[in-house]
Protein backbone atom coordinates (compact mmCIF):
# COMPACT_ATOMS: atom_id res chain seq x y z
CA UNK A 1 0.00 0.00 0.00
CA UNK A 2 1.27 3.50 -0.41
CA UNK A 3 0.21 6.68 0.16
CA UNK A 4 0.45 10.06 -1.09
CA UNK A 5 -0.21 13.24 0.08
CA UNK A 6 0.59 17.00 -0.47
CA UNK A 7 1.32 19.14 2.56
CA UNK A 8 0.69 23.07 2.49
CA UNK A 9 3.56 24.62 3.59
CA UNK A 10 3.65 27.83 6.26
CA UNK A 11 4.55 31.03 4.60
CA UNK A 12 7.81 31.28 6.76
CA UNK A 13 8.92 27.54 5.65
CA UNK A 14 8.24 27.68 1.91
CA UNK A 15 12.37 29.59 1.86
CA UNK A 16 13.12 26.31 1.71
CA UNK A 17 17.03 24.94 1.88
CA UNK A 18 17.40 24.20 -1.79
CA UNK A 19 16.37 28.43 -2.44
CA UNK A 20 18.41 31.40 -2.55
CA UNK A 21 18.30 34.71 -2.15
CA UNK A 22 19.34 37.70 -4.57
CA UNK A 23 19.45 40.58 -2.83
CA UNK A 24 20.12 44.33 -5.13
CA UNK A 25 21.43 47.32 -3.15
CA UNK A 26 20.27 51.12 -3.79
CA UNK A 27 19.86 54.30 -2.36
CA UNK A 28 16.67 54.80 -2.76
CA UNK A 29 15.53 51.72 -1.11
CA UNK A 30 18.53 49.94 0.80
CA UNK A 31 18.02 46.89 -0.63
CA UNK A 32 15.45 44.53 -2.82
CA UNK A 33 15.57 40.80 -2.15
CA UNK A 34 14.17 38.70 -4.92
CA UNK A 35 11.50 36.96 -1.98
CA UNK A 36 9.85 40.00 -2.27
CA UNK A 37 11.38 41.74 1.22
CA UNK A 38 12.15 45.73 0.86
CA UNK A 39 14.48 47.14 2.76
CA UNK A 40 13.96 51.30 3.36
CA UNK A 41 17.06 53.27 3.33
CA UNK A 42 17.73 54.14 6.67
CA UNK A 43 18.70 57.64 5.87
CA UNK A 44 15.58 58.74 4.91
CA UNK A 45 14.04 58.14 8.08
CA UNK A 46 12.63 61.21 10.44
CA UNK A 47 15.04 60.11 12.95
CA UNK A 48 18.32 59.88 11.23
CA UNK A 49 16.97 63.29 8.89
CA UNK A 50 16.70 65.36 12.32
CA UNK A 51 20.38 64.38 13.93
CA UNK A 52 21.96 65.11 10.04
CA UNK A 53 20.36 68.33 10.30
CA UNK A 54 21.69 68.92 14.21
CA UNK A 55 25.18 67.82 13.04
CA UNK A 56 25.28 70.70 10.24
CA UNK A 57 24.25 72.67 12.83
CA UNK A 58 26.98 72.17 15.35
CA UNK A 59 29.64 71.73 13.00
CA UNK A 60 28.76 75.21 11.65
CA UNK A 61 28.87 77.27 14.94
CA UNK A 62 32.61 74.75 15.78
CA UNK A 63 34.08 76.35 12.62
CA UNK A 64 32.42 79.72 13.27
CA UNK A 65 34.49 79.32 16.77
CA UNK A 66 37.29 78.81 15.29
CA UNK A 67 37.38 81.85 12.66
CA UNK A 68 36.78 84.44 15.40
CA UNK A 69 39.87 82.87 18.03
CA UNK A 70 41.72 84.20 14.65
CA UNK A 71 40.57 87.45 15.05
CA UNK A 72 40.16 88.21 18.61
CA UNK A 73 42.07 86.67 20.93
CA UNK A 74 40.19 85.67 23.81
CA UNK A 75 42.39 82.97 25.39
CA UNK A 76 41.42 80.06 27.74
CA UNK A 77 37.36 80.96 27.58
CA UNK A 78 37.35 80.25 23.99
CA UNK A 79 39.25 77.33 23.98
CA UNK A 80 36.88 75.55 26.53
CA UNK A 81 33.87 76.09 25.05
CA UNK A 82 35.84 75.02 21.84
CA UNK A 83 36.33 71.86 23.66
CA UNK A 84 32.67 71.45 24.27
CA UNK A 85 31.62 71.64 20.98
CA UNK A 86 33.92 69.08 19.45
CA UNK A 87 32.63 67.05 22.13
CA UNK A 88 29.26 67.74 21.02
CA UNK A 89 29.92 67.34 17.08
CA UNK A 90 31.77 63.88 17.94
CA UNK A 91 28.79 62.55 20.06
CA UNK A 92 26.21 63.31 17.10
CA UNK A 93 29.17 61.80 15.01
CA UNK A 94 29.03 58.54 16.89
CA UNK A 95 25.37 58.54 17.11
CA UNK A 96 24.55 58.36 13.25
CA UNK A 97 27.35 55.85 13.00
CA UNK A 98 25.60 53.93 15.54
CA UNK A 99 22.12 53.61 13.67
CA UNK A 100 23.77 53.12 10.24
CA UNK A 101 25.54 50.08 12.05
CA UNK A 102 22.69 48.76 13.56
CA UNK A 103 20.54 48.76 10.92
CA UNK A 104 22.74 47.04 8.37
CA UNK A 105 23.49 44.27 11.20
CA UNK A 106 19.28 44.09 11.32
CA UNK A 107 18.92 43.82 7.85
CA UNK A 108 21.86 40.92 7.78
CA UNK A 109 20.20 38.97 10.57
CA UNK A 110 16.61 38.87 8.63
CA UNK A 111 18.02 37.73 5.69
CA UNK A 112 19.96 34.77 7.57
CA UNK A 113 16.86 34.25 9.69
CA UNK A 114 15.37 32.96 6.09
CA UNK A 115 18.05 30.22 5.94
CA UNK A 116 18.37 30.08 2.46
CA UNK A 117 20.62 27.87 0.61
CA UNK A 118 22.81 30.81 -0.65
CA UNK A 119 22.68 34.64 -0.90
CA UNK A 120 23.73 36.45 -4.09
CA UNK A 121 24.67 40.31 -4.31
CA UNK A 122 26.54 42.56 -6.72
CA UNK A 123 29.44 43.30 -7.57
CA UNK A 124 29.88 46.57 -5.72
CA UNK A 125 33.49 47.92 -7.14
CA UNK A 126 32.31 47.93 -10.52
CA UNK A 127 29.62 50.13 -9.95
CA UNK A 128 31.75 53.11 -9.48
CA UNK A 129 28.76 54.96 -7.64
CA UNK A 130 31.28 57.11 -5.44
CA UNK A 131 32.51 58.34 -8.47
CA UNK A 132 29.66 60.22 -9.35
CA UNK A 133 29.01 63.52 -7.30
CA UNK A 134 25.70 63.74 -6.99
CA UNK A 135 25.33 60.11 -5.46
CA UNK A 136 29.13 59.80 -3.52
CA UNK A 137 27.20 61.51 -0.37
CA UNK A 138 24.07 58.88 -0.54
CA UNK A 139 26.11 56.20 -1.66
CA UNK A 140 28.74 56.83 1.35
CA UNK A 141 26.02 56.99 4.06
CA UNK A 142 24.58 53.61 3.26
CA UNK A 143 27.45 52.04 4.37
CA UNK A 144 27.87 49.09 1.74
CA UNK A 145 31.35 47.22 2.35
CA UNK A 146 30.19 47.15 6.14
CA UNK A 147 27.32 45.42 5.18
CA UNK A 148 29.05 43.18 3.11
CA UNK A 149 31.53 42.65 5.77
CA UNK A 150 29.01 41.82 8.26
CA UNK A 151 26.90 39.59 5.75
CA UNK A 152 30.38 37.56 4.69
CA UNK A 153 30.86 37.04 8.60
CA UNK A 154 26.96 35.88 9.47
CA UNK A 155 26.88 33.88 6.64
CA UNK A 156 30.34 31.90 7.50
CA UNK A 157 28.78 31.54 11.02
CA UNK A 158 25.45 30.09 9.36
CA UNK A 159 27.13 27.86 6.53
CA UNK A 160 25.58 29.70 4.01
CA UNK A 161 26.98 30.28 0.34
CA UNK A 162 27.88 33.62 0.06
CA UNK A 163 28.08 34.74 -3.80
CA UNK A 164 29.05 38.14 -5.63
CA UNK A 165 27.82 38.52 -9.44
CA UNK A 166 30.36 38.98 -11.88
CA UNK A 167 30.70 42.64 -12.77
CA UNK A 168 29.36 42.73 -16.07
CA UNK A 169 26.73 40.74 -14.99
CA UNK A 170 23.69 43.16 -16.46
CA UNK A 171 21.22 42.19 -13.47
CA UNK A 172 18.82 45.11 -14.29
CA UNK A 173 18.59 44.91 -17.71
CA UNK A 174 17.92 40.74 -18.10
CA UNK A 175 13.93 40.01 -17.89
CA UNK A 176 13.87 38.04 -15.21
CA UNK A 177 11.33 35.53 -16.80
CA UNK A 178 12.08 35.01 -20.03
CA UNK A 179 16.29 36.32 -20.42
CA UNK A 180 15.49 38.56 -22.94
CA UNK A 181 18.36 41.42 -22.63
CA UNK A 182 16.91 44.90 -23.35
CA UNK A 183 19.29 47.18 -25.11
CA UNK A 184 18.95 50.19 -23.22
CA UNK A 185 17.62 50.99 -19.77
CA UNK A 186 18.01 54.31 -18.17
CA UNK A 187 18.04 55.23 -14.72
CA UNK A 188 14.75 57.08 -14.41
CA UNK A 189 12.79 54.11 -15.76
CA UNK A 190 11.54 52.15 -12.90
CA UNK A 191 9.63 49.33 -14.16
CA UNK A 192 11.06 47.07 -16.29
CA UNK A 193 9.14 45.74 -19.16
CA UNK A 194 10.46 42.94 -21.74
CA UNK A 195 10.34 43.18 -25.07
CA UNK A 196 9.54 39.82 -26.05
CA UNK A 197 7.35 38.52 -23.05
CA UNK A 198 5.70 41.61 -21.97
CA UNK A 199 6.39 40.61 -18.32
CA UNK A 200 6.22 44.37 -16.06
CA UNK A 201 8.09 44.02 -12.53
CA UNK A 202 9.72 46.59 -10.13
CA UNK A 203 12.96 47.40 -12.13
CA UNK A 204 14.70 46.59 -8.79
CA UNK A 205 12.55 43.49 -8.14
CA UNK A 206 14.16 42.38 -11.47
CA UNK A 207 17.34 43.01 -10.72
CA UNK A 208 16.98 41.05 -7.50
CA UNK A 209 15.43 38.29 -9.31
CA UNK A 210 18.02 37.90 -11.48
CA UNK A 211 20.98 38.07 -9.16
CA UNK A 212 18.96 34.67 -7.47
CA UNK A 213 19.12 33.21 -10.52
CA UNK A 214 22.67 34.33 -11.65
CA UNK A 215 25.55 31.51 -13.07
CA UNK A 216 28.26 33.28 -13.54
CA UNK A 217 29.43 34.11 -9.90
CA UNK A 218 32.53 34.15 -7.08
CA UNK A 219 32.13 32.51 -3.83
CA UNK A 220 33.04 34.62 -0.74
CA UNK A 221 32.18 32.73 1.49
ZN1 LIG B 1 10.85 38.60 -20.90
Amino acid sequence: MSVLCEVQLKESEQINDHDGIGVDLGITEFAICSHNETFANVNKTVRVKKLEKRLKRQQRKLSRSYEQNKNQKRGEFCAKNRQKQILRVQKLHARLANIRQAYIQYVVSTLVKTKPAYITIEDLNVKGMMKNRYLSKAVAQQNFYAFKEWLMAKCKKHGIELRQADGWYPSSKLCSCCGHKKVKLSLSERTFTCDSCHTALDRDFNAALNLKYAKQYTVLM
